[in-house]
């Protein structure tokens, strides 16, 4: 940002064809000008900065001759926060013709504030509507999300939903509204507001940026961070009776609440001075002298910060402190029966403060420690492990593979996690990763397990992905892509999406599994939750480093505010990697995509006895030392479970079960069970469950 001289800006103003009016402060121009419909303002008429005054410095940043670049505003409802952009906005059509870019949460949102708030403004605003009028009358190019007005404002209203609106045009003045809402990545392009912050390139230390929002989540939220590292601006008013000043505050830090009632009764209710020695009460009725006699005290002043303002219902001239104390009771209630919606509701929206969810969170750490206490190594398969399944993520430098042995009640453990380190746009790496899924994992007992099915992330790389599996489908290899949206089940109906560069559809094409990855995550945190053994409990090699339970836990599920709706959705924090969640969740639709949710106690029993049978050997400890030397060891016996049971594939025919070889050491070939990979004929060789039948 760095400090320019005001009237560099005032002469800057005057070269591009500026009225020197332009020098008014927006807060002036908003009480010289700006008019309030009915429609939207609980007092429609002129608006009177006076009425809230604490906005007026808020405002006064935004104007041309401010020196300040960014503003941020946490804010409660009914502060007149959206007034404060509306009246920049204002201000910068009627005098500084600009380029302006709002950015609002979604593209539907965007286009009902332009009906809405935009339409209102234009309407009832003179200043304004002469601005819109004759243009209107003679350009048909204005649509929903664009409106250019008489002056040169061009007006851009997108959603941070979209990269394409985002990129949409070169803007000198951004006004980011509900960031807290915004998604973490749009359309992979990385973070919305950096996106639409490189449109202002152009306009150097001219161009100025506004973020609003009520505050989500502690740590997720967008606003509360950007606050944080600005100067930190409270709004400070003069105790009627001592005068001392302070910030009105729901509760101190350590819980002392400042608004007090007596008997449960919301109309008794007072504030509390902050000075100890202070007797005197602050009434409700002092409320309007408290603004008029309030200022902003930074808290944590500095050159190059943002300009951060604070400011809770508490200050709202249209809300009354009663009011907010009935809120709290009704949302104290429902918390106290195990419902903490609305006083999450009441912290975001009314006290402007973050939440944080008691104890929804596993901590790596925990996990890291569960996992020295179990004693099986990576790369074999530990007593209960009946049914690999195996996912892979695909970035651009490495395929990151996991593989999962499930048991009865989908009790699960880690059996490997490896990354391929290659350029997944060549052959290597996918050749390497296809080894890998391709090779058994044996089990205490010494039997061969194979991976059953492996999910491949297609969500980079698309087209490489889908040229490849069109290759190996056919061998327990399927495509999936994640959605976030809450209502989705885990694994949904396969769909082909493979079209071929003529945009037709490619015949014996790959196809892809939409996997619901908000179902599925809200289902591995509980199972994490759960500890020692059991249905849905996980165990951890104690092989697994820090960063895999690091990545594994990343993932936090918050709650949004969006257009005034609850919105929940998980979020990790910007830069962190998650790509272990993300094949446990793919794991997890494997695990569906052979059906094991729905098996029967009889057919885990029938695995379980077919696959850690007693009579040929003890238990044995099976010491592969890690994965990266290879698993080759002496053959045995290999026993088949019935396929009926384990396999949604085409029954075998039982000719070929006469076609049995003996397997050469080094090369275990022999399945225990429908493999990934395996040419049919020689799957069905090995089918000793079939011989012992006949
Ligand atoms: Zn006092």
């Amino acid at each position: 940002m760095g400090a320019i001289d005001a009237w560099t800006l005032v002469a800057d103003a005057w070269r591009a064809g500026i009225q020197p009016d332009a020098v008014v402060q927006v807060s002036e121009w908003a009480d010289d000008n700006r008019v309030l419909s009915r429609k939207v303002a609980a007092e429609p008429g002129e608006w009177r900065t006076a009425r809230v005054p604490y906005i007026r410095e808020v405002m006064d940043c935004l104007s041309v001759t401010s020196p300040v670049q960014d503003v941020v505003f946490v804010a409660g409802t009914q502060v007149a926060k959206s007034e404060t952009g509306m009246n920049w906005l204002g201000y910068v059509i009627d005098r500084v013709p600009s380029p302006f870019l709002i950015v609002l949460p979604t593209l539907t949102l965007a286009k009902r504030w332009s009906r809405q708030r935009l339409a209102e403004m234009v309407e009832s605003t003179p200043a304004i509507r002469a601005k819109a009028a004759e243009k209107r009358s003679r350009d048909s190019a204005n649509t929903i999300l664009e409106k250019e007005f008489e002056g040169g404002s061009m007006v851009v209203v997108t959603g941070a939903n979209s990269a394409v609106g985002l990129r949409s045009m070169p803007a000198r003045y951004i006004h980011f509204d509900e960031v807290d809402a915004y998604p973490n990545d749009v359309d992979g392009e990385g973070d919305p507001i950096g996106l639409a912050s490189n449109r202002q390139d152009t306009f150097g230390a001219r161009a100025k940026r506004l973020y609003t929002s009520t505050p989500t989540e502690k740590d997720a939220s967008e606003i509360e961070f950007r606050y944080l590292n600005s100067d930190r601006r409270r709004y400070h008013v003069k105790c009627p009776h001592c005068g001392t000043e302070q910030p009105l505050v729901w509760a101190d830090p350590d819980g002392r609440r400042r608004l007090v009632w007596t008997d449960d009764d919301p109309d008794t209710v007072m504030y509390l001075c902050v000075d100890p020695e202070c007797t005197g009460l602050i009434e409700e009725r002092h409320k309007p002298d408290l603004l008029a006699g309030g200022r902003w005290v930074a808290e944590a002043p500095g050159p190059n910060k943002a300009a951060g303002f604070w400011i809770n219902s508490l200050y709202s001239p249209w809300v009354r402190w009663p009011a907010l104390v009935r809120e709290f009771i009704e949302a104290q209630k429902a918390a106290d029966a195990g419902d903490l919606a609305k006083l999450k509701k009441f912290w975001n929206t009314r006290l402007a403060l973050t939440w944080e969810q008691p104890g929804d969170r596993v901590k790596s750490h925990a996990l890291l420690e569960r996992a020295k206490a179990e004693t099986y190594r990576l790369g074999t398969v530990p007593p209960g492990g009946l049914v690999l399944t195996g996912a892979v993520d695909v970035q651009p430098d490495r395929l990151e593979a996991l593989i999962v042995a499930w048991g009865v009640s989908e009790e699960a453990w880690i059996v490997d996690y490896r990354v391929v380190y290659g350029d997944t746009n060549e052959e290597e790496p996918w050749n390497e990763m296809r080894d890998i899924m391709r090779t058994p994992i044996r089990n205490a007992w010494g039997r061969d397990l194979y991976v059953r099915a492996c999910a491949i992330d297609t969500g980079y790389n698309a087209q490489r992905c889908y040229a490849w599996l069109r290759n190996h489908e056919h061998e327990g290899f399927f495509g999936v892509k994640g959605f976030g949206e809450e209502k989705r089940p885990v694994l949904g109906k396969r769909s082909a999406q493979d079209f071929n560069w003529m945009g037709v559809k490619v015949d014996n094409g790959a196809h892809i599994y939409p996997i619901g990855t908000f179902a599925a995550k809200e289902q591995l945190t509980g199972w994490l939750k759960l500890e020692g053994k059991g249905a849905h409990r996980l165990h951890f090699s104690p092989d697994l480093n820090t960063d895999f339970f690091a990545q594994l836990t990343v993932e936090r599920l918050v709650t949004k505010w969006i257009g005034g709706k609850a919105k929940r959705e998980w979020w990790k924090p910007k830069a962190a990697r998650n790509e272990v969640l993300d094949i446990m969740v793919y794991n997890m639709a494997a695990a569906w995509f052979i059906g094991l949710p729905r098996y029967r106690p009889i057919q885990w029993e029938t695995l379980q006895k077919n696959l850690e049978r007693d009579d040929l050997f003890r238990p044995v400890e099976v010491i592969v030392p890690a994965a990266v030397e290879g698993r080759e060891t002496p053959p045995v016996e290999q026993i088949e479970v019935p396929a009926a049971l384990v396999s949604p594939a085409p029954q075998p025919a039982l000719e070929a079960v006469s076609a049995p070889a003996p397997q050469p050491v080094a090369h275990v070939t022999t399945p225990t069970q429908h493999p990934i990979a395996r040419p049919p004929a020689r799957r069905m060789g090995s089918s000793s469950y079939l011989k012992r039948r006949r």
